[in-house]
């Protein structure tokens, strides 16, 4: 199992615990964007807190969006997750340069910008899915939704995000774990936590020194009983197909079809995602305006 998520209890089932190796999916989403350092750390981050979020999900076909809105150079990131863990991403400005902060390391806080958003939609299958938002603390992303859990949800989280680069710009090592006191925890745990969590070492080191994400939630929870009770394989998957893209085409209406069928006499759609072209020439696209007809 390259890329992983492990679900696991500590302080008598009062913490729930959720980690994540991440590296070769997000080696996948550099490879598929074109990545350069900053953005791949910010993509990779995003993606990473994204199917740990998504693994989180009650519902099988339930799924988590999760959208950061930059004020920098990055304006958008757009990670979607199922409740497998498996995720897809894409950021709206993939090649802006590196740039480092004073600690010498990739300055995706000052990329993203610390005046954004960050927002979350749960589909769980409702007729309209629950969407909160919280402004971004950081831009760092962990702290960012660190932040979003305690003011929109009121959860208590400990979120820690890493992706570590190789000096050709490939990822080396990626990862990321979430911390979550349930109602019923004691005091006692929680000031326990709390003293385990003051010195966290960080997570891409963790994971580039070939630590599993037991190894890791063992590593920060010290001396707690951590019991693992799950491990789920994840991965970059797109889940775009013809048939959704020919559904989004219908659905831009008779007067935008005509207008590609008589000006264009054909249509190129990319997938944000995965980059995967769709074609349609003429023929293809008549037979969805006939469609688009019919449903009306
Ligand atoms: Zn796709």
């Amino acid at each position: 199992m390259k890329n992983y998520i492990v679900r696991g209890l500590a302080g008598n089932k009062s913490i729930r615990l959720f980690a994540a190796i991440t590296t070769d999916m997000v080696e996948k989403a550099r490879k598929i964007h074109g990545t350069t350092p900053v953005a791949t750390a910010a993509l990779g981050r995003t993606m990473t807190a994204a199917s740990i979020m998504g693994y989180m999900l009650k519902g099988e076909k339930d799924k988590v969006t999760l959208q950061i809105r930059g004020s920098n150079k990055i304006k958008s990131i757009v990670a979607v997750a199922d409740s497998k863990g498996f995720v897809k991403g894409y950021i709206s400005h993939p090649h802006i340069d590196v740039t480092l902060n004073e600690k010498g390391k990739l300055d995706v806080g000052g990329a993203v910008g610390k005046n954004g958003k960050m927002i979350i939609a749960k589909d769980l299958g409702l007729k309209e899915p629950y969407v909160g938002q919280s402004n971004l603390i950081t831009g760092e992303i962990g702290e960012d939704l660190a932040a979003y859990y305690m003011y929109s949800e009121q959860q208590p989280s400990v979120v820690s995000l890493g992706v570590l680069l190789d000096v050709d710009g490939s990822v080396k090592a990626s990862g990321g774990f979430i911390i979550q006191p349930l109602p019923d925890v004691d005091e006692e745990t929680l000031i326990k936590l709390e003293e385990a969590i003051r010195d966290i070492p960080s997570t891409s080191s963790m994971v580039d020194e070939g630590m599993t994400a037991e190894e890791i939630l063992r590593a920060v929870l010290k001396g707690f009983d951590v019991e693992i009770i799950e491990k789920n394989e994840i991965d970059f998957v797109c889940d775009c197909s013809i048939d959704k893209i020919e559904k989004a085409l219908i659905s831009i209406g008779e007067k935008e079809l005509r207008s590609l069928i008589e000006e264009d006499g054909k249509a190129e759609i990319k997938c944000h995602f995965c980059n995967k072209e769709y074609l349609f020439d003429k023929e293809d696209l008549t037979g969805l305006l006939n469609e688009a007809l019919n449903n009306k």
